[in-house]
C-alpha cells in the first residue's frame, strides 16, 4: 500500500510549471496517477483540514477505483480509524452552489453526511440519501400511498 503525506505530494506538485490546473501524471511504485481531480485541487488550494470537525487529512493513499488509480486523502480519528476525505460544496449544489473552487472546501466523509442531514433538517425535510435503492423505496412508498388514497 503506497502512501504519501500531503506536504510531500504538494512539494512534488510545486516543482511543476503549471500548478493551477494540476494537470499532470505522477508515478508512484511504478503506477501512474493523474493529479487533475477536483478533489486534489481542493486539497491543494484549500488545505487538508475538515472544515466542519477540524480533523486533518494526513496521508494520500494510492487506491484503484475500477480501472483508474487515484490518490485518496485520509485522516485518522481518535479510535485509530481511517477517515476518507472528500470535497464539500459550501453552498449546496441543489441550492444553486457552483462547482468552482471558491465554493468547495475539504471535508471528511462523516461530516459531509452530517452536513447533508442538517441541511435537509433546516429545510424542514427529512434526510433522504441519494442512492438508487432509496429512490426505489421512496417511489414504492409513494405508489402505496397513491393506491391507498384512491380506495
Ligand atoms: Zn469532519
Amino acid at each position: 500500500m503506497f502512501e504519501i503525506s500531503p506536504a510531500e505530494l504538494f512539494s512534488l506538485i510545486q516543482r511543476r510549471d503549471d500548478k493551477t490546473k494540476l494537470n499532470f501524471v505522477m508515478t508512484f511504485d511504478g503506477i501512474s496517477v493523474k493529479t487533475n481531480s477536483k478533489n486534489m485541487s481542493v486539497f491543494y488550494h484549500k488545505g487538508t483540514i475538515c472544515a466542519r470537525c477540524g480533523i486533518e487529512g494526513t496521508k494520500f493513499r494510492l487506491e484503484r477505483i475500477v480501472n483508474t488509480w487515484v490518490l485518496n486523502l485520509y485522516g485518522v480519528d481518535e479510535n485509530g480509524n481511517d477517515i476518507l476525505f472528500n470535497k464539500d460544496h459550501i453552498v449546496p449544489k441543489f441550492e444553486g452552489g457552483s462547482d468552482s473552487i471558491d465554493n468547495l472546501q475539504p471535508m471528511c466523509c462523516p461530516c459531509n453526511g452530517e452536513k447533508g442531514k442538517d441541511t435537509w433538517h433546516n429545510r424542514g425535510q427529512s434526510y433522504i440519501p441519494k442512492t438508487k435503492k432509496s429512490k426505489r423505496i421512496i417511489n414504492r412508498r409513494h405508489r402505496v400511498k397513491e393506491i391507498m388514497n384512491n380506495k
